[in-house]
């Protein structure tokens, strides 16, 4: 990193934890209370910014703000996310790097706040005009619609994103902004049906109720109402209920208890309920018998949830059609800024599949993360010719080799006995993860390679224990095949593919009795893994920018920052990590002319006017200074120093 003088002078603590000395957990909290007390939400790890949520508003994002951080150095002023967005954008249009923005943090620490701030500071900065204007509106207007359906009231944030998201934003050669491409990432589909106490559905259950009218970008009147018809559907479904009732043969089967055929808004409640009793299809015969009343509340849920999440799923794919690159652009090269806004670790006294999915996708965030860091800190040392120091870090390649490997991956192997003829139970799947771990122990198996999968006695009954990057986390095993399996009887698809709604149809296309597919659809694990590969692919052709999001108290208030709470978040972010990597090597490197400008003092030769080449001045001044030769390098235009130390040295004698 380069040092100016903003992150030493006149400030609350340090502004770059790369600085801090002596360097270790308390001082590092230390450094983010003190800062937080002073309003100085933002602190630097070299270029990774923290932001630590204020929960209150800040008179921090002003457009006389985005002025002063327009076109300035990363270092210039006091750290800020728009720092970053300026960076990030300006080396897009000048040096034609694309760029990804890399969002992470816990429920509630302000990453979808933080997206929408560099996403309005990038669109306040980049070109004007009627055009680029409609098509900023767009990116921007998209939010509001995305939350509604996609984000809900829970204990930890009033507005919690139940998704992730990835937004590809499309610039042309100019920096002018073209368009976008959204992808989302598994939605929290469960809440449909069943929401925590204390916790609500999604906003739009809320806002359909109270009647707002839903005015959508791009969406045109019959599609709105469409939308809402069966969000209203999705209602409906859950307040269908059943009765058992005995049959002479002993079994039990299922009624719905009031059949009335009125209609919501378009759709005929009879094709819902016949959704729901339809007969089950056994080996392609279809056998008349009804669902029991067990089977038949789950396929009624199974059915909102489906639904729900396939009309989300739409809405993403029907913005992007109006967000999408116009076609008199569509094949000009685009320079393009990924925005990804996604769930952080989850460790939670009970883990289930859902962790599960989010925990692989944060290690494998953190494999592109210490992969990037890495590569870029070896290019800056190759464009600066300086020698290439191995970094040693702990490398999570095991943690994602252990979950996602083909043969004995445990997502392999949790498909494989989802897959496996016989009764199959969550239990089994457990059996089949420990018999493979105690067959393999004497030799360097996946499993038990390194001990992240952990296997003491102390495990409670049916879970099973991971050690990842950011913790040891216990994951209970109910439910993994179920949520895995994800299946829907394949009458109720065919029942919503005969409704008269189009989109419904449209929502179930395996449901046409002409396209009767036998091929099992892939599991929720496979899609995932297969949906977060393409986007390790794509982040990986781009320049990485870092946004790690803290919250400072679990009661959603402003001034108090609980220690713990954040100690927490600053251990399973890998901050401590984070800092020792950027520290490694050479932790600072300054061109010589600023690092002459500001040290030229402390010695004869160089003061107060230095003639000749700044790097030969930079020489005589750390000679002078008896600065040990192994604590800097020479590069092309910058001076490498090993140890912060060293800096803080300098400082001193400057200030003495
Ligand atoms: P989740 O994972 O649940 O979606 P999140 O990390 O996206 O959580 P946000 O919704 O961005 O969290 O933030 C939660 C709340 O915190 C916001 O609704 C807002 O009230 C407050 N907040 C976050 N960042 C800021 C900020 N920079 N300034 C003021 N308030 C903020
Ligand atoms: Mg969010």
């Amino acid at each position: 990193m380069e040092v100016k003088t903003s992150l030493l002078d006149n400030m609350i603590g340090v502004g770059d934890m790369v600085l801090l000395e002596p360097l270790n957990e308390d001082s590092f909290i230390e450094n983010l209370r003190s800062r937080f007390d002073h309003n100085e939400i933002y602190t630097y790890i070299g270029s990774v910014v923290i932001s630590m949520n204020p929960y209150r508003s800040l008179p921090i994002y002003t457009p006389q703000k985005v002025e002063e951080y327009r076109n300035r150095n990363f270092y210039e002023l006091s750290p800020h996310i728009y720092a970053l967005a300026d960076e990030a954008y300006r080396s897009l249009r000048d040096q034609d790097k694309d760029q990804c923005i890399l969002i992470t943090g816990e429920s509630g620490a302000g990453k979808t706040e933080a997206s929408k701030l560099v996403m309005s500071y990038v669109a306040a900065v980049c070109g004007k005009g009627q055009e680029v204007n409609k098509v900023k509106e767009q990116l921007l207007q998209s939010n509001p619609v995305l939350e509604a359906f996609g984000n809900a009231k829970t204990m930890r944030n009033d507005n919690s994103s139940r998704f992730g998201k990835y937004m590809d934003i499309e610039f042309d050669f100019k920096g002018d902004p073209l368009g976008g491409v959204i992808s989302n990432y598994l939605l929290e589909k469960s809440r449909v049906c069943k929401q925590p106490r204390g916790e609500r559905n999604f906003h739009i259950f809320y806002q359909l109720l109270s009647g707002n009218a839903m005015q959508i970008v791009g969406f045109m009147e019959d599609e709105v109402q469409s939308v809402l018809e069966l969000v209203a559907a999705v209602l409906k479904l859950g307040n269908i209920e059943f009765k058992p009732e005995s049959r002479v043969n002993g079994f039990d089967e299922s009624r719905v208890k009031d059949k009335n055929g009125e209609t919501t808004g378009g759709l005929d409640n009879r094709q819902l309920y016949c959704g729901t009793q339809f007969p089950v299809t056994v080996h392609m015969d279809t056998h008349l018998t009804f669902l029991n009343n067990f089977c038949a509340y789950y396929a009624r849920d199974a059915l909102a949830k489906n639904l729900y999440s396939r009309l989300f799923s739409w809405l993403v794919t029907r913005i992007n059609e109006s967000i999408k690159v116009g076609p008199l652009f569509a094949k000009t090269r685009h320079k393009v800024m990924g925005v990804l806004d996604i769930y952080g670790f989850e460790i939670f006294e009970d883990n289930s599949f859902e962790q599960f999915i989010i925990n692989y996708c944060n290690e494998k965030l953190q494999q592109i993360f210490i992969e990037l860091t890495l590569r870029e800190e070896q290019e800056e040392y190759i464009r600066e010719d300086i020698e290439w120091t191995n970094i040693v870090y702990f490398n999570n390649a095991v943690i994602c080799d252990l979950i996602e490997n083909n043969q004995n991956g445990i997502l392999a192997m949790l498909d494989e006995e989802c897959l496996r003829p016989g009764t199959v139970t969550d239990d089994t799947f457990l059996d089949k993860l420990n018999t493979i771990c105690a067959e393999h122990q004497h030799f360097e198996s996946r499993l038990s390679k390194n001990s992240k999968f952990l296997t003491d006695h102390s495990l409670p009954h049916s879970c099973f224990r991971i050690q990842h990057y950011a913790g040891k986390v216990l994951y209970r095993v109910e439910g993994f095949v179920d949520k895995n399996n994800d299946l829907l009887y394949r009458d109720l698809s065919q029942a919503m593919y005969k409704a008269t709604h189009s989109l419904m149809r449209q929502l179930f296309p395996e449901g046409n009795p002409a396209k009767v597919n036998l091929k099992r659809p892939p599991t929720a694990g496979f899609q995932f893994k297969a949906s977060v590969g393409v986007l390790m692919k794509n982040l990986q052709t781009k320049n990485p920018n870092y946004i790690r999001c803290i919250k400072p108290n679990d009661k959603k208030v402003a001034h108090i920052f609980t220690d713990s709470l954040v100690c927490h978040q600053v251990r399973y972010l890998g901050l401590m990590e984070n800092v020792r990597v950027r520290r490694a090597g050479y932790a600072f490197r300054q061109p010589y002319e600023s690092c002459l400008k500001r040290y030229k003092m402390l010695c004869k030769t160089t003061w107060p006017q230095w003639r000749g080449p700044a790097r030969d001045g930079v020489a005589v001044l750390l000679t002078d200074c008896s600065v040990p030769t192994e604590e800097f390098a020479y590069g092309r235009s910058k001076i490498f120093i090993r140890n912060p130390r060293t800096l803080f040295t300098l400082e001193e004698r400057r200030r003495a």
